[in-house]
């Protein structure tokens, strides 16, 4: 990670079809655009891709899990259930559709714990969010089977996981429907943009509409002004040009996972020498994107210990227990119910009635694995240069 990594010639020439075109919109201008369509193309190949029937392409990962909820129709009323370590985006999502974010427990897998989601289930929830972190897939046999026991639908939050998969099966293509996204940190990146994939043809046609203001995308004679409504909706439409470098990135993707694969294993094999260290359950080695190795030390003290060496000799990983983005003790302005809105929403009803409030304790097994976890990213381009300083500093720590 991540996929500005690999661009090159491929990105460069599939941008410059769009600007010979002129046409920078995904819909109409047919004389104009000469039969390109990047970003329905890109679509076309991204459900391919993760062996569904249809795409939805948007702005963003965040506007992906917005569109996804708004197409299930998850508002005012309901719960979502998600996990504790996931980005901000996840929950942000949930509220901004009106409902309230449920955050269960994560376990060896750094992804949901299916023991804790059974037990957050209550008659509200509407949806459940599993989200692969850091390239590695959740347990969504159990989380599935849990899901469907109590006729729940299941949104994969796949941002951080394209190309994922469990014994073949893509990330992503498990639940009712999942989403991904393409921003400038992701596997690969178009520099803002999102995607969500699903079976469902029906819930396909609610989120093609509600991306764009509702429009039935029902050919006629009054051409795009012509269309109709059937229902309120928003713009989230993706840019021909991000649709563009999408395609030169998504040809990229399985070649970007098998070089993360050979990094991994290399960063491995020298973090494997550290005395106690225990590594991140992956359901499905061959399945793994492989972004991040993500490592354990006995206790919280010995990982801040270790970090700390490495730090000091140029090879400091990621302590997530203190990432303010990732981690919910963290979110301080979850904790406090900070927002813009005059009345409080989403955290206070119209009439100051507190909706939901957050207790920073409430996922103790959580904490007990963040506590002790360290993570590198691992880098599509791995110089020799720099994985014998990463070794150097694990010798140093040992
Ligand atoms: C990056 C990310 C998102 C949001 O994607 P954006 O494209 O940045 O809006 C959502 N969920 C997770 C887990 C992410 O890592």
């Amino acid at each position: 990670m991540p996929g500005f990594e690999v661009f090159g010639a491929e990105e460069k020439k599939e941008i410059a079809e769009v600007l010979d075109t002129g046409v920078l919109f995904r819909y109409e201008f047919p004389s104009e655009r000469r039969g390109i369509y990047k970003v329905r193309r890109f679509e076309e190949e991204f459900a391919r891709y993760c062996g569904v029937g249809h795409a939805q392409a948007v702005t963003s990962g965040t506007a992906a899990l917005k569109v996804a909820l708004a197409a299930m129709g998850v508002g005012p009323g309901d719960e979502v259930i998600t996990q504790g370590f996931t980005f901000v985006a996840t929950w942000e999502a949930i509220f901004d559709v009106g409902a309230v974010p449920v955050f269960a427990e994560v376990d060896d897998t750094l992804n949901l714990d299916p023991a804790d989601l059974e037990e957050k289930i209550t008659p509200r929830t509407r949806a459940i969010i599993p989200v692969h972190m850091m390239g590695a897939p959740a347990r969504m046999e159990e989380i599935m089977a849990i899901a469907d026991r109590h006729g729940i639908p299941v949104l994969e939050d796949t941002a951080q996981a394209p190309g994922a998969a469990i014994n073949g099966r893509k990330c992503g293509s498990f639940g009712l429907c999942g989403t991904f996204s393409f921003d400038p940190v992701k596997t690969i990146t178009t520099g803002e943009g999102g995607m969500i994939v699903t079976d469902d043809e029906a819930l396909w046609r609610r989120m093609s509409e509600y991306q764009d203001h509702g429009h039935d995308h029902v050919p006629n004679p009054g051409g795009r002004g012509g269309e109709g409504r059937s229902f309120i909706g928003f713009n989230y439409r993706m840019m021909e040009l991000q649709g563009a470098i999408g395609l030169a990135q998504l040809a990229k993707l399985d070649g970007i996972i098998e070089s993360q694969r050979r990094n991994k294993a290399a960063l491995r094999q020298v973090v494997s020498q550290l005395p106690g260290v225990s590594f991140r359950t992956v359901l499905d080695p061959d399945g793994d994107n492989a972004s991040f190795l993500a490592f354990f030390l006995p206790d919280a003290a010995a990982a801040l210990k270790v970090n700390e060496t490495l730090a000091a000799n140029g090879a400091g990983a990621v302590y997530f227990a203190n990432n303010t983005w990732h981690y919910y003790p963290k979110w301080e302005h979850l904790l406090a119910g900070s927002t813009l809105a005059k009345s409080g929403w989403p955290f206070k009803e119209a009439d100051g009635r507190r909706r939901v409030q957050y207790d920073p304790q409430a996922l103790p097994k959580s904490a007990a694995i963040m506590d002790r976890l360290l993570v590198y990213p691992v880098p599509i381009k791995l110089s020799d240069e720099r994985l014998e300083q990463i070794a150097e500093a694990v010798k140093a720590a040992c």
